[in-house]
């Protein structure tokens, strides 16, 4: 189904559909993809690296999750632990005291739905909209993370995550209305892209543009001109007071 456009002034679906292409194959181009996989962690692994990294530098998150995993043997042992020693397993991250316990219920409750040792390989087999909200039943657990653990992890499933900088540059290029938030905006791009796209191109899509963000279309200050999409960019053109426009 066609989402609707946010304003009587929008694009229509299928011009905003055109840039997103357009925008792909550009991006695609100046940061060199195919990009290769970061992640070789299996479903239930990228969940829980997911739900450590919430508000979290990278290099912390990366250590609270190597120390989880050096302190306990399985998830099934993390589970089952006092929550006062995943406490301190996860210290490196944001708010150890409250992400062990959730992650501990997220551990009983994937459990409990599995019926037996926990894990999410199952999810290979069910349609993409069914297996994100068996995910998103778990506590903490929203569409960016769904999408992470379907696409990033070993499953290899083309679900797209939206991150800040994805979100920021989609919204700059008006691929989405300036009043969508994160959330949201998953289904809205998502439904930009062709729907047999494998989950190379998705990883490439989101990846390209998160480059972007990180790279050119800066929070602060985007280098709009020394961008690659500049003439497709409202926000960009007028910063620069229609240089670039078409
Ligand atoms: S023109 Fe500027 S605001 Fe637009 S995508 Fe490029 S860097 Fe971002």
């Amino acid at each position: 189904m066609k989402p609707s456009p946010t304003a009587p002034d929008s694009p229509t679906f299928e011009a905003r559909q055109e840039k997103a292409l357009l925008v792909h194959e550009r991006l695609c181009a100046a940061y060199g993809a195919p990009f290769p996989f970061f992640s070789e962690k299996d479903p239930l692994s990228e969940l829980i690296s997911s739900l450590l990294s919430h508000r979290t530098k990278n290099q912390d998150s990366h250590r609270a999750y190597q120390q989880l995993r050096a302190r306990f043997p399985t998830w099934d042992a993390v589970r089952d632990a006092p929550t006062a020693e995943v406490e301190a397993a996860i210290n490196p991250c944001t708010w150890p005291e409250q992400k062990a316990p959730r992650l501990q219920a997220v551990l009983r409750e994937v459990s409990t739905r599995c019926d037996g040792p926990c894990h999410l390989e199952f999810l290979a087999d069910m349609p993409i909209p069914e297996a994100r909200a068996w995910l998103e039943q778990l506590p903490g657990v929203g569409p960016k993370t769904s999408a992470a653990v379907l696409l990033f992890s070993t499953l290899h499933r083309p679900a797209m995550p939206v991150d800040s900088h994805h979100h920021r540059v989609a919204q700059r290029l008006d691929l989405i209305g300036p009043k969508v938030g994160e959330g949201p905006a998953h289904a809205l791009l998502a439904a930009l892209l062709p729907p047999d796209w494998t989950a190379q191109q998705v990883y490439d899509h989101h990846e390209a543009l998160m480059f972007h963000g990180q790279k050119c279309c800066y929070y602060a200050a985007p280098a709009c001109g020394r961008c690659v999409v500049l003439d497709q960019c409202p926000f960009g053109q007028a910063r620069l007071g229609g240089v670039g426009s078409q």
